[in-house]
């Protein structure tokens, strides 16, 4: 081959060469470019390359090369590759941000769907209870998850006695004692509030449950330092008891019609019925327990007298006065109900036959020492009183009501106003 007809070879595979070695590598590409145009300008300044075809080859080649050279080295794009390059690290670091906010908010679209699911299952609890005590024990469960606290205890008002009862609490707290919750709210009644206290140095939040303006229940609650923020507790606390504050209205109407249905109007007390299950139900405690259980009938003495002398309102309302003497004579844990016309039963758990018969003994006395006035009538009455004792006396209520009642049949004989115990008979 001769020294031309090389050249005229090399340059017509040149655009190819660089082309590929460029696919393969940009600066070999760009290296082999620069080495055969430098190449044919030499071969051209050499004078071999005189021929008409040689040099539309040569101006051929030359535009390939460049081509060859723009399509792999894309010099213009290369600080612009650089920058393109920074952009996409800057929009994937948005993208990452955009993200992290992205789960960010479904953490927190998660954790409000959760608690407004909480309080819907809690109000729906609230409306459909029928078993107050186990309602009671679900409804902390919810509180607990709402709140995420056990440091909690939720009252419901007695509508008879107009002082918050305790409906549900956590298992680690102090806010179901009365006494607390009045030293933390810094006054007697608590119930009364109207309004939220929050106690910085307690990190707690009290709040009325208020429905249609009147206070149905009362709310306490306590956060850990680390997560207590005054103003949101309080906040979020009143919202929950607005929230429920319907349902604990049933919870409180429902209580007062399972009262009303085991309470005698007249008087206060239980009725027989009521009073007969809680005999039954403390003779089984007793015996489970070992323990000792009292029973008393209490009955007024001529009282048919009263009746016919002043009237039955006046009688009533000797009655209703007998029951409200009776009920503050003995302990908060004994029970006492209307057991006939003018008779009242009573029963003692743990009570020992001493402790009874001292007992009726003060409630004779007591009862004896007694004016009764309504208007301008003024009469005393005195009561006679029976007494028998479990387990001896019998171990069945019948045996015990029995007992007291031979008891008492033995006061009335032998001159009224009187107590006699069973075992004396
Ligand atoms: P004793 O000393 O033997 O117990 O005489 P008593 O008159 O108390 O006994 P009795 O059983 O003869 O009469 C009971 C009276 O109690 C008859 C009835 O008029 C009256 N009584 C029963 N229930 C009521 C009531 O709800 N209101 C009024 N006012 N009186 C009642
Ligand atoms: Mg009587
Ligand atoms: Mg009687």
């Amino acid at each position: 081959m001769s020294k031309d007809n090389l050249f005229v070879f090399l340059l017509a595979v040149s655009p190819l060469l660089s082309y590929f070695l460029g696919r393969f590598s940009r600066t070999l590409g760009l290296a082999a470019a620069a080495a055969l145009i430098a190449g044919s300008v030499f071969a051209l300044g050499a004078g071999g390359l005189e021929s008409g075809p040689a040099m539309a080859l040569f101006l051929w080649t030359l535009a390939a090369l460049a081509h060859s050279a723009r399509v792999n080295a894309d010099l213009s794009g290369f600080g612009e590759g650089e920058r393109k390059l920074e952009e996409a690290k800057a929009r994937v670091d948005r993208l990452e941000t955009a993200l992290r906010a992205l789960k960010n908010d479904f953490e927190v679209l998660g954790t409000s769907e959760k608690k407004a699911l909480t309080l819907y299952s809690a109000v729906k609890l609230l409306s459909e209870a029928v078993d107050l005590e186990s309602a009671g024990k679900q409804f902390g469960r919810y509180v607990k998850d709402y709140f995420d606290t056990s440091d909690f205890a939720f009252y419901v008002t007695d509508i008879n006695l107009n002082v918050p009862e305790l409906f549900a609490c956590g298992d680690k707290t102090d806010l179901s004692s009365w006494e607390t919750l009045s030293r933390l709210a810094g006054c007697e009644a608590p119930s009364a509030l109207t309004g939220a206290v929050a106690l910085e140095a307690e990190h707690a939040v009290i709040v009325p449950v208020l429905h249609a303006g009147a206070a149905v229940g009362l709310f306490a609650l306590r956060l850990p330092p680390a997560v207590f923020k005054k103003d949101a507790l309080a906040g979020s606390a009143m919202e929950f008891a607005d929230e429920v504050s319907f349902a604990v209205k049933r919870i409180q109407l429902f209580r007062q019609v399972e009262w009303l249905s085991q309470v005698d109007g007249l008087t206060g007390v239980y009725r027989r019925n009521a009073l007969d299950e809680k005999i039954l139900e403390e003779i089984r405690r007793a015996g489970a327990f070992k323990t000792t259980l009292g029973f008393m009938i209490v009955d007024i003495d001529h009282f048919k007298l009263v009746n016919d002398r002043y009237g039955h309102q006046f009688g009533d309302f000797v009655l209703k006065k007998v029951g409200l003497l009776l009920r503050s004579s003995v302990y908060e844990t004994d029970f006492v109900g209307r057991y006939g016309g003018e008779e009242f039963g009573i029963v003692l758990p743990r009570a020992d036959a001493a402790g009874v018969l001292r007992k009726a003994e003060a409630i004779r006395t007591k009862i004896e020492g007694e004016t009764f006035s309504q208007g301008f009538e003024t009469v005393k009455v005195t009561v006679s009183i029976g007494i028998a004792h479990f387990p001896r006396d019998g171990s069945a209520a019948g045996e015990l009501i029995a007992g007291a009642d031979a008891a008492l049949y033995r006061a009335k004989e032998t001159g009224r106003n009187k107590v006699v115990d069973v075992s004396g008979v």
